[in-house]
């Protein structure tokens, strides 16, 4: 049987007589401020549902901490300056980005720290976390992108955009229609299909693709994007946004983890995790049209070796025993490799930079975002 937010979701269905779409559906299960995916589980590390790269090893906070580090430098090293990371999660990245960047004279003195996190119970977590590493200035949480201070902003976020929830337009033989959650005859959960009045740019791409085609749009992702984007031209800045993801297709690709096991996603309102692979070139047009300069998305496995993965790794393993240099090896492969089980292929990072930076570390200036250059438009799925 449901869960009680599958109860709950089905009532609500059925109380309004229509049923919720994809994004409706997904906000639900994971933010519900009762039953809410985020809101009740703890989701990450090794006895979570998923492992993040920020949980894998230290290296990857290091890395992306120095990655922020050198961004500061670039941008003239302002003073203050708002370090902020999206959905920190347990807060694992952002201490270890604070301790890689010691050696950075000035960087930790002139960051005023803000996470964005809705979740009231990952923000305590994140406190614990973060205490050794912020005892000198503390660390502020906003619930939402928008609500960050003004002033330079060198932003952070692994595995957030994929949280956010994702629309699905199906091209039918009778035209575009949204994919839609509605209740069957005993009160369960099921996908329907409504015809949809969809967006413009949604309907242009739909209309030239394979009937059956599915195209998913993230309203929050690109909004994002958007605010990102907007800041970054007004106060100067750089983003780094790494996830799971592609740049650009056609594919169902809302994907549910119930108990470390791949689920339907209607099985397990609330207690399933949900997420949806990132339309990278979606958010780096909404980001460059907003002021930004995009570079990317290139492969994890790129960007982390470029930020110097092997040298990390090599250091970390020196003075170790022999298992601890097996255990250091085998996390920078999962990080970087490519493959079925390493992640630096199908995570890809997006870098977002002050229109003035024509480079940033990481990435080569031939990496620079064009939308013209994103030809491939095969399945996603
Ligand atoms: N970055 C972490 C955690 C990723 S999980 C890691 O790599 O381990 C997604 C995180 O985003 C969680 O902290 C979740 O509570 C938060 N989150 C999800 N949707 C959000 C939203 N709409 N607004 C703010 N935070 C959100």
């Amino acid at each position: 049987m449901t869960t009680p937010l599958g109860t709950r979701i089905a009532a609500l269905i059925e109380a309004g007589g229509a049923p919720l779409s994809v994004e409706d559906y997904m906000r639900l299960c994971l933010l519900d401020p009762v039953h809410g995916y985020y809101t009740t589980a703890e989701p990450f590390g090794r006895s979570g549902d998923f492992i993040t790269a920020p949980e894998i090893s230290q290296m990857f906070g290091e890395l992306l901490g120095l990655w922020a580090a050198d961004a500061w430098m670039r941008l003239g090293s302002p003073s203050p300056f708002i370090l902020a990371e999206l959905g920190p999660g347990r807060g694992t990245l952002m201490s270890d980005a604070l301790r890689a960047t010691r050696i950075v004279p000035g960087f930790r003195e002139a960051a005023r720290i803000v996470l964005v996190e809705a979740s009231p119970r990952l923000r305590e977590r994140q406190a614990q976390t973060l205490a050794p590493e912020v005892a000198h200035v503390g660390v502020e949480w906003v619930q939402r992108i928008e609500e960050l201070p003004q002033g330079p902003l060198i932003l952070l976020a692994n595995e957030f955009i994929d949280a956010l929830p994702v629309r699905q337009f199906v091209r039918t033989q009778h035209g575009i229609a949204e994919r839609m959650v509605g209740i069957d005859g005993r009160g369960g959960l099921r996908w329907g299909l409504v015809p949809s009045p969809a967006r413009p740019d949604v309907v242009a791409r739909l209309e030239t693709a394979e009937p059956g085609a599915v195209l998913e749009i993230c309203p929050a992702g690109e909004t994002v994007a958007a605010v990102i984007g907007a800041r970054i031209a007004r106060d100067g800045g750089a983003a780094l946004l790494v996830d799971y993801g592609h740049a650009g297709g056609f594919g169902d690709t809302l994907q549910a983890l119930w108990r470390q096991a791949p689920d339907e996603p209607l099985a397990h309102p609330g207690e399933a995790d949900l997420t949806a692979h990132v339309d990278f070139a979606a958010l780096a047009r909404h980001a460059t049209a907003a002021g930004a300069r995009a570079f990317g998305p290139i492969g994890q496995g790129e960007l982390l070796l470029r930020l110097g993965l092997a040298r990390r790794a090599e250091r970390l393993a020196r003075n170790a025993d022999a298992m601890t240099r097996e255990a250091i090896a085998a996390a920078a492969n999962r990080l970087a490799g490519s493959g079925p089980e390493g992640m630096g292929e199908l995570f890809k990072a997006l870098a977002l930079v002050h229109p003035s930076l024509s480079e940033i570390a990481g990435f080569a200036t031939g990496e620079a975002f064009a939308d013209t250059a994103i030809a491939a438009r095969g399945d996603v799925g």
